[in-house]
């Protein structure tokens, strides 16, 4: 590659390095000055880099670039591209080609640690449904983002797999970076940190994992319960820990497991771990859950899903939100082929190999009234109505009846499920429903019938 491809190659991380060993260069003079800058030609041992016309400023902004930065660039560029270079800054053109210049063949080298965020952008606060199972996590979450490195350090986070660490880490890392675009935040997971120590150890060049690891504001490592058992990893952790931590900076860690039950990890990580705030995130509730359906649905599917499909899935996967994403994704892809509506029987359909046989579907108020409903040939807005026209008010009393028998729901959880009634309405409309059964054989015939709906595999 030329001497300008090279130069390209590192350009961002030469910004971040400069920025990063100044700390007088305030954010603002680093977005107006720094960060615009672009590499033009490379002629003679001079690089030229150019300005943007809106930053030249007639040559005053040129001026400024100078005065401040023509050593620091001069020092850094030279020092990273192992030879002495002159800089010149220069207004660019934006008629010019700057990639067809002269400059100097120069050996392939392997790029040095160079500073690369890693951060989905897909993951932010944004997409991110709080419920009760996450709300602390959250909050911490947020006031990291507040006061970097100054609260919560380390931000520890804990909970079962396919529960929103990893989301809640890139969201975190974006929005610092979204509010001071200064800060070198680095998400690395510690498989890809231990492949690191290795690869760098066999190189016989650990200094420079350590260089770029302890220059970072912000490090994220997702799942530090791999590093348990790996020696080495763990002593670069536990020194780039304590440098980072001296000099405030955020660490936040993810893992399966609360810092006291991971067995086996060095005494001296532990202790560290436990010296900002642990928190835990739990399997969502079922509000939780539908509401990160929606979301979902909207916002990754493009397109609105039926509530009763929703529920469905929403009663049946619980604990895992990836598999609830796993869901929806294949209940869509039958919509895209087959192109119809998707109703529960289709999504019954479309997840039954991912419900496991030890986990029957679970039984909602939401279903039974479904149930009910078409099987009365009235609408479930109308069960769950305040209105009682004659046609409704039985099958009502019905779902009251199945829902006190198949679920183990409260009276008043199902008087809230039926739209809001109270707790004596429920035992009135349980009550009737079993004296008549004593005496009507067909209403034991259509409880009997609906049972089978709604229970499955009866
Ligand atoms: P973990 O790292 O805990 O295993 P992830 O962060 O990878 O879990 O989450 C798995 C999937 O579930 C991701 O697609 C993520 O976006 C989604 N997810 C998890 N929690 C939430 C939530 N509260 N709101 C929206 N999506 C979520
Ligand atoms: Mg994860």
């Amino acid at each position: 590659m030329t001497e300008r491809e090279k130069l390209i190659n590192i350009w961002d991380s030469i910004k971040l390095r400069i920025k990063n060993e100044n700390r007088d260069i305030s954010a603002v003079a680093f977005d107006t000055w720094i960060r615009p800058l672009k590499v033009g030609k490379i002629e003679n041992g001079t690089v030229y880099l150019l300005v943007p016309p809106e930053h030249a400023g007639d040559g005053t902004g040129i001026n400024i670039i100078k005065k401040n930065y023509s050593s620091l660039f001069k020092v850094t560029i030279s020092e990273s591209m192992n030879n002495i270079y002159e800089i010149e800054f220069i207004e660019e053109d934006p008629s010019e080609d700057y990639s067809n210049d002269s400059s100097n063949i120069v050996m392939e080298e392997e790029p040095s640690a160079i500073y690369q965020s890693n951060l989905n952008e897909k993951y932010t606060f944004d997409t991110f449904v709080v419920g009760p199972n996450n709300q602390l996590a959250v909050s911490a979450a947020k006031a990291v983002v507040e006061r970097p490195g100054l609260v919560y350090n380390p931000l520890f986070l804990y909970g079962g797999p396919g529960l929103g660490k990893t989301h809640l880490m890139h969201a975190i890392g974006a929005s610092i970076i979204k509010k001071d675009p200064t800060k070198i935040v680095s998400y690395v997971t510690s498989e890809n940190f231990t492949n690191e120590v290795i690869g760098y150890i066999q190189k016989g060049d650990i200094q420079k994992l350590r260089d770029k690891y302890r220059s970072v504001d912000v490090l994220l490592l997702d799942d530090v319960q791999f590093i348990i058992g790996k020696e080495s990893t763990q002593n670069e952790f536990f020194n780039s820990f304590n440098e980072l931590h001296s000099q405030n900076k955020a660490i936040i860690l993810s893992s399966d497991k609360p810092p006291k039950d991971l067995e086996i990890l060095d005494e001296r990580l532990r202790s560290r771990f436990e010296w900002g705030l642990t928190v835990d995130i739990t399997p969502p509730d079922y509000e939780t859950r539908m509401a990160i359906l929606r979301q979902y649905a909207t916002n990754q599917l493009g397109f609105e899903v039926k509530d009763e499909v929703i529920q469905y899935i929403a009663s049946n996967i619980s604990s895992n939100i990836r598999e609830l994403e796993g869901a929806l994704n294949k209940v869509s892809a039958r919509k895209s082929l087959y192109n119809e509506e998707i109703n529960v029987s289709i999504a019954e359909e479309a997840i039954k190999d991912m419900l496991k046989e030890s986990e029957p579907r679970k039984i909602t108020p939401e279903i039974i009234i479904s149930e009910v409903a078409k099987y009365y040939e009235i609408t479930k807005e109308a069960i769950i109505s305040k209105k009682r026209p004659k046609n409704v008010v039985y099958p009502r009393q019905i779902c009251m009846y199945l829902c006190r028998e198949l679920t183990d729901t409260s009276f008043d959880e199902i008087g809230k499920a039926i739209g809001g009634k109270d707790h004596a309405t429920v035992m009135h409309g349980y009550n009737i429903i079993k004296d008549d059964l004593s005496t009507n054989p067909s209403l034991r015939d259509d409880i009997e019938k609906l049972k089978k709906k709604i229970i499955p595999g009866q």
